[in-house]
């Protein structure tokens, strides 16, 4: 395991503290991260506007990345996904999304999940660790790296591998990064939290003002379908609903409720009523996204005839909508595949297993 730290991990203050201690002035902190960030430097031996001994210094104490490239798979749609290898032999997925000249990057925030949703593949196998906030950072240098010149990715969505709201304070630097002018750049009207509810930490953001757009994944019109699906986060939907209308409320900024459409679950025009009535007027989207199939599930998507019913039905009431496309799937990149491929040739803990197929 290689002992340097990498540059990714530091914010501008940090690093042009820890480049003083060694001698450099702090200045070329701000030099170091422009190559990074915005030059798609790999290696500090291109850094030609450093002298040769400090370029040597730093590639003494530090490397660039925490995780390295290991696969890439482009889809024919343009979907684009990242395997990364991290120092602990885990990997972790990101994935490039193109709509028109849109390019979004999903990011993970976890190796694992501890939250285990009845229906995603994430959390299989539990948590494995957090991610460190270069890690989580770098994912998204590593898809700009490898796109061609000169194009850049332009929004983010947290919804990969993990409940980002459970690694806080990684994902929270990560978002100051991202945002920074020494950083990439990216402002928080252009990043998307998807979150379980983890209703501290959603407040927790307002207070320490880090305010991207918010997504909580609701998936349930009522108490009782929730809990089946999340069964580890006990919380009522009336508190999520009210989260979200607080968070709206405190930062203006766009709040959706998602909604995993799974069959004869949560997909009736009774359960799109029911949902409607507790949404109506909050000034919140609902995104509908039909199943991405889990073999270790026994859920099904629906079928297009009750995708129309119930998206009509939630409509009818006046909350507006947007239903997720399918994207990356020949490439496994669709939500919740991440990382459950490679996962696949692992066993899976027959006790999560035997809990699944219970009806
Ligand atoms: N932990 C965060 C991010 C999860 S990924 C959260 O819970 O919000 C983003 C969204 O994809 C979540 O709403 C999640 O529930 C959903 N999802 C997970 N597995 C899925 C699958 N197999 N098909 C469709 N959506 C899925």
């Amino acid at each position: 395991m290689d002992p340097r730290p990498a540059v990714t991990n530091y914010t501008l203050a940090e690093f042009e503290a820890v480049l003083n201690t060694l001698g450099l002035e702090a200045y070329r902190a701000r030099q170091v991260l422009q190559w990074v960030y915005r030059r798609r430097a790999a290696s500090f031996g291109v850094m030609t506007d450093l002298s040769k001994e400090a370029r040597d210094l730093l590639d003494r104490k530090f490397r660039i990345f925490a995780s390295a490239l290991s696969e890439r798979h482009v889809s024919t749609d343009g979907t684009e996904k990242l395997l990364l290898a991290l120092d602990d032999g885990n990997l972790i997925e990101t994935v490039l999304i193109r709509e028109g000249d849109r390019k979004t990057v999903c990011v993970s925030t976890q190796v694992g999940c501890p939250v285990k949703c009845a229906f995603c593949a994430s959390g299989l196998n539990g948590l494995v660790r957090n991610l460190s906030a270069g890690e989580i950072v770098e994912q998204v240098v590593h898809v700009q790296n490898a796109l061609p010149a000169g194009e850049r990715v332009d929004s983010l969505v947290l919804m990969g591998i993990g409940e980002p709201l459970l690694n806080y304070a990684h994902v929270v630097q990560a978002l100051r990064t991202w945002k920074a002018p020494w950083g990439l750049g990216i402002g928080w009207n252009r990043v998307t939290l998807s979150t379980v509810g983890i209703l501290d930490k959603i407040e927790k953001l307002v207070q320490d003002r880090v305010t991207p757009n918010l997504a909580i994944s609701l998936h349930a019109p009522s108490d009782a379908i929730r809990v089946d699906l999340v069964p580890t986060l006990k919380k009522k939907i009336s508190e999520l609903i009210k989260a979200g209308a607080a968070y709206r409320e405190a930062t203006h900024k766009n709040v959706t409720f998602e909604y995993v459409l799974l069959d004869g679950v949560n997909d009736d025009k009774k359960h799109a009523l029911e949902l409607g009535k507790k949404l109506r007027g909050l000034r919140c989207k609902v995104n509908v996204i039909p199943f991405n199939r889990v073999e270790e599930t026994p859920f099904r998507a629906p079928s297009q005839d009750r995708l129309d019913r119930f998206v009509t039905a939630l409509g009818a009431c006046g909350v507006p909508i947007m239903v997720r496309k399918r994207k990356g799937d020949e490439i496994a990149a669709a939500c919740g595949q991440l990382r459950a491929m490679a996962e696949r040739t692992k066993p899976v803990d027959p006790t999560i297993a035997a809990e699944r197929s219970a009806p």
